[in-house]
């Protein structure tokens, strides 16, 4: 039997994808590296995230991850960017408040601390460890502060672009709707750190704050995209477009349904499977304090259903509050009319999107051998060359198409070591779609084998043809 997300974790560290970090010292959960295949894939995932939002005319900053006191004051987090955690008193074990309701099958969630400690008493929950009675129930801060001065590690990078507002208004000569990204590490004292990259103490964030006019919160038209599952929290449940559930108010904001179709897009266009991806929108207790409306991409990773994106509606909270308490105005005129922007942010969390994509591309062939299909545009090399043999004409003949290719592009990958049917298998389980085999009628007639990794049917094609003007389309 498959156990996908264990044989994941092996195939990540074996082959250089992702590992634990600092492992040599024992480990410390909460913390991953990628390796050398995870930093391209994780770059070619961004990359693309980017280029879509400069479609969108999105202008990007890269603020310092330690940021004052002040702005968490500002913006809230200080006072309620928290879970809510138990200690057991006997095995010392902590968990957020919501993993102890699941463990004694209480369906209850307490909107604060005090109706979580009456939940305690009410349903005597016990520890998932060791069955005690819980009695210690506290709002836990999730972010890291520096030991000496009023420094915190950021939660989200979306602050460093909500204190610029001024500067990129200005520099947009003072026009909105203004699009502000930023891409960068993000910080949290995760309770209880899980399940590889699904919750990390420090994870990477590609985050949009799309600043609109109150009065106009129009971006782009809808275009007609695929059906996706959509979650509003009035319990009903739809297979329909993004732009259906605009037209019938299942999403009000047409802004904001923009974010939710573009994020469809994007997610699709890397490689999420539609049928495993859907939008699921929070309850009123389940949002952060900054936002009016949350709606959640989330992806099918194994059998559950994970947040991948996290789309808020934070009106002018942030704009509001920095108005309030710094030296600069947050407000801007329009038509002689005072306003604070409106922000909707769509956040996405690319370690949780690249564990989703490894999960959804994953599966093993009958013989057993194991396949990542990743789509081109993100598979961290996308053709492999080999030599048949390691024979010194065949070698240098393979050498040379590899060199000729890494001018077009520098994603290609060299192999000469082990049996051809094992160099196949190596490229099949880290995603790369073609291989070409440089054999001794290479030599003859300048066609080389190309072996196609989702069929695993192999051609004659001629090298010139594969070198020829537009890439490497002909393939
Ligand atoms: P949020 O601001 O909580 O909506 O988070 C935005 C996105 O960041 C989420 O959709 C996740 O993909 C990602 N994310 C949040 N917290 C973590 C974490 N602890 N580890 C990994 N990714 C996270």
């Amino acid at each position: 039997m498959i156990n996908m997300y264990s044989d994941i974790i092996e195939i990540a560290k074996r082959r250089g994808i992702f590992w634990p970090s600092f492992s040599i010292y024992g480990g410390f959960s909460g913390f991953y590296d990628y390796g050398p295949l995870g930093t391209l894939l994780k770059d070619n995932i961004i990359k693309i995230w980017k280029e879509s939002y400069l479609n969108d005319d999105a202008v990007f900053v890269d603020t310092p991850n330690l940021t004052p006191e002040p702005v968490f004051k500002a913006s809230g987090h200080i006072a309620r960017f928290s879970d809510m955690a138990a200690e057991c008193k006997n095995c010392k074990s902590k968990f957020k408040f919501e993993t102890i309701l699941v463990y004694n099958n209480v369906n209850k969630m307490p909107k604060n601390i005090d109706e979580a400690v009456e939940l305690a008493k009410e349903f005597k929950l016990k520890c998932p460890v060791c069955d005690s009675l819980i009695d210690n129930v506290y709002n836990f801060n999730l972010m890291f502060k520096t030991e000496n001065n009023d420094l915190y590690l950021r939660p989200e990078t979306a602050q460093g672009i909500f204190v610029n507002f001024k500067l990129l208004y200005n520099y947009n000569r003072n026009k909105l709707p203004l699009i502000g990204g930023q891409i960068g590490k993000g910080f949290r004292n995760e309770i209880a750190p899980r399940q590889s990259l699904i919750r990390l103490k420090e994870f990477n964030q590609c985050e949009i704050e799309a600043f609109f006019d109150p009065d106009n919160l129009y971006f782009k038209d809808l275009y007609e995209y695929k059906k996706i599952n959509l979650k509003p929290n009035d319990g009903n449940e739809y297979y329909i477009t993004v732009k259906e559930a605009a037209e019938r108010d299942i999403i009000s904001n047409k802004a904001f349904a923009y974010f939710v179709l573009k994020t469809q897009y994007i997610l699709e266009n890397i490689g999420m499977n539609n049928e495993r991806l859907r939008f699921r929108q929070h309850s009123p207790d389940e949002r952060a304090h900054y936002a009016a409306d949350s709606w959640d991409a989330e992806a099918l990773i194994d059998n559950d259903w994970f947040e991948i994106v996290g789309i808020a509606n934070r009106t002018d909270f942030d704009l509001k509050t920095h108005d309030e308490n710094s030296n600069e105005s947050m407000k801007i005129k329009i038509d002689n009319r005072e306003i604070i922007p409106y922000v909707i942010e769509p956040s996405y969390g690319i370690d949780r999107i690249i564990l989703a994509l490894l999960s959804q591309s994953y599966y093993e062939r009958n013989n057993k051998f194991k396949v990542l299909k990743l789509n081109y545009n993100i598979a961290p090399y996308h053709i492999a060359v080999f030599p048949l043999m390691r024979k010194d004409e065949l070698k240098a003949q393979a050498l040379k198409l590899y060199n000729a290719m890494k001018k077009v592009d520098k994603y290609i990958y060299y192999d000469e070591t082990g049996s051809i049917g094992k160099r196949y298998a190596r490229q099949d389980e880290i995603g790369t779609p073609y291989c070409i085999t440089v054999d001794y009628r290479t030599m003859e007639d300048n066609t080389v084998t190309v072996r196609y990794r989702d069929t695993m049917e192999q051609r004659r094609m001629e090298i010139d043809e594969i070198l020829s003007e537009n890439g490497f389309k002909n393939l």
